[in-house]
């Protein structure tokens, strides 16, 4: 399975991936999570990153670009992936296309999860993290058993920087503005396939699989 996730901030894409990942054995590759880890590690690319990603606007494609041909090219990339916020506009899908050409490796599908717009602000609003394991919560949806702490592994959660308010504004205009022409871009090459992102994690799961196996 060679999938790219589309979808506005908050429609669930990761948590989608993480049960695809699960099923197929595959590797998500989250350009939000890379970008976030550098952040965290300090590095320059990190610090390149940040001042963007504190305004809810995308990085420099050639930085983004750079990071998702160097993850490509791993073995365990072999088996299939599951591209998760790459890519965000039009000059980074055709570099997608083009650099996937050249592996011998197209995509085979790019599924959209479709959610409201009233929903996707209280998803984000409420989203808590864990620092230990990436668990996401939301402490209006779906809490942890203790307050801030992850109940898979103990380890404590986070309110990501980019998920307060005005960002999630921000971050949903550049949505609409650069990333949703994407679903006409996929439409046209004929692998685009959608899925409504509301109701339960696992019953949208089923969907999920049905609509990209059949089954
Ligand atoms: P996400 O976790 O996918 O919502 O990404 C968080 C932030 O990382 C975004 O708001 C952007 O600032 C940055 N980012 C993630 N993926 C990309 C991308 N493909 N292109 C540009 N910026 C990105």
């Amino acid at each position: 399975m060679r999938l790219v996730l589309l979808g506005a901030p908050g429609a669930g894409k990761g948590t989608q991936a993480k049960k695809l990942i699960e099923k197929h054995g595959i590797p998500q590759i989250s350009t939000g999570d890379i970008l976030r880890k550098a952040v965290a590690d300090g590095s320059p690319l990190g610090k390149e990153a940040k001042s963007y990603m504190d305004k809810g606007e995308l990085v420099p494609d050639k930085v983004v670009i750079g990071l998702i041909e160097d993850r490509l090219k791993q073995p365990d990339c072999k088996k299939g992936f599951i591209l998760d916020g790459f890519p965000r506009n039009t000059a980074q899908a055709e570099t997608l296309d083009a650099m996937l050409k050249k592996l011998n490796m197209p995509l085979d599908s790019a599924l959209s999860v479709d959610v409201p717009k009233d929903d996707l602000m209280k998803r984000l609003t409420g989203r808590r993290t864990c620092k230990g394991c990436q668990q996401m919560y939301n402490v209006y949806f779906s809490p942890p058993k203790k307050n801030g702490v992850c109940d898979k592994c103990g380890g404590e959660l986070f309110h990501r920087d980019d998920d307060k308010e005005e960002t999630i504004k921000r971050r949903l205009d550049v949505y609409d503005a650069q990333t949703a022409p994407l679903i006409n871009y996929y439409k046209k090459s004929g692998i685009l396939k959608s899925v409504i992102g509301v109701g339960g994690i696992d019953e949208i799961f089923k969907k999920v699989c049905i609509i990209l196996e059949g089954k």
